[in-house]
């Protein structure tokens, strides 16, 4: 495990040693995870049969919907709180409908256009720099971009970097091929455009901001169709850290193979180093990880390449959802975590991975009773 350069700080905090103190009185394992927990140099270890399999990092959160009102941010900020989530990614939201609809979701309005906006990023800078809530560590993900049109792409990082310097650490997330807005004038992006993508990209890179992707693998009838979007993403930019999203799985293919599928992950996770996946979405729970043939085949996967996963909710803040469906959507995308061996766990659920891409200066701390906690 690399240390991010900042952790050599870490004994000069006068507050970590008392906080450890405090966390062993309260029993070691006993005590509920806290911020400070991840910033020990030495944290009482996570027990996870008496805390269960809930991710204490939801990267794929949205804060704001499709289009209508939003849930106040830090009521969803308290929602994770509540939850024992302490790390989270601050999504908008690719596309938007058109300020004058009257839906929430873009698949009740078919017909309507949705488009990638900057309204929602700017939202979320303006809540989470209001925001009064400190004990979770949110990243803000700007979801704008159009990738159809990349020359709008820079100047409008510039933007936000103008507004709201430094704040901005993901990117995502965003669509290259999204089959379900199909019905609301969205088309799979040009495969010819991706290479015109090299000027955000490149800034991307050298600022080390992740990019995550909503790419489609497929559907029903040709469980492949859109694999060539993603490889030429891959192809295009190997040296940048493309998250890709769902595992490719979709509502238009939930059906696929479970050893196709991850022959497919295999290789990809082979060829391009960089390269993370998702595994948000209770979708793939519901309709995939809970049939338990297909569970053994990607709990092995995740276990094998278990540095390259990254755990979310994709929960949708808009106002009609509350805590029960937060919770609901955490429990649903949590099950496949119980399947993990603890390396994979601590790595994945418990932030090793998302510590290790964002260059936090958190740990994650080991799993109790695991043979191979060593850093
Ligand atoms: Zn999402």
């Amino acid at each position: 495990m690399k240390f991010p350069p900042g952790r050599a700080e870490l004994p000069g905090r006068p507050w970590v040693l008392p906080l450890a103190l405090a966390g062993l009185l309260l029993g070691g394992c006993a005590a509920t995870p806290t911020l400070a927990t991840f910033r020990m140099d030495d944290p009482p270890c996570y027990d996870r049969a008496r805390r269960g399999n809930v991710p204490v990092v939801d990267s794929h959160l949205h804060f704001r919907p499709f289009g209508g009102p939003a849930l106040p941010f830090d009521e969803v900020v308290g929602y994770l709180e509540r939850s024992g989530v302490l790390f989270a990614n601050v999504y908008g939201i690719g596309q938007m409908l058109p300020l004058d609809s009257l839906c929430t979701y873009y698949l009740d309005c078919p017909g309507t256009p949705v488009t990638p906006t900057l309204k929602n990023d700017f939202a979320n800078a303006m809540a989470h720099a209001e925001s009064a809530r400190r004990d979770v560590h949110l990243t803000l993900s700007m979801t704008f971009p159009d990738l159809g049109r990349p020359e709008t792409v820079l100047p409008r990082m510039r933007l936000l970097d103008e507004e709201f310097p430094g704040r901005f650490g993901w990117m995502g997330e965003v669509n290259l091929v999204k089959q379900a807005l199909f019905g609301n004038w969205h088309r799979a992006v040009p495969l010819g455009k991706i290479r015109d993508w090299a000027p955000f990209m490149a800034e991307l890179r050298d600022r080390g901001i992740p990019l995550a992707v909503h790419a489609d693998l497929g559907n029903h009838r040709e469980p492949t169709a859109y694999l060539d979007w993603i490889e030429a993403l891959l192809r295009h930019y190997p040296d940048n850290v493309i998250v890709w999203m769902h595992l490719g799985l979709s509502r238009e293919l939930v059906d696929l193979d479970a050893g196709n599928h991850v022959a497919i992950l295999t290789s990809i996770l082979e060829r391009y180093p960089k390269a993370m996946l998702d595994i948000s979405w209770r979708v793939l729970e519901d309709h995939v990880f809970s049939d338990p043939r297909k569970r053994a085949v990607y709990a092995a996967f995740l276990n094998a390449h278990s540095e390259r996963i990254l755990p979310g909710t994709d929960f949708v803040a808009s106002a009609n959802r509350t805590f029960a469906d937060y919770r609901s959507d955490l429990e649903a995308t949590s099950r496949i975590l119980r399947y993990l061996d603890d390396t994979a766990f601590r790595n994945i659920a418990l932030g090793r991975n998302y510590f290790r891409l964002l260059n936090l200066d958190y740990e994650a701390p080991p799993v109790c009773g695991a043979p191979d906690n060593g850093g």
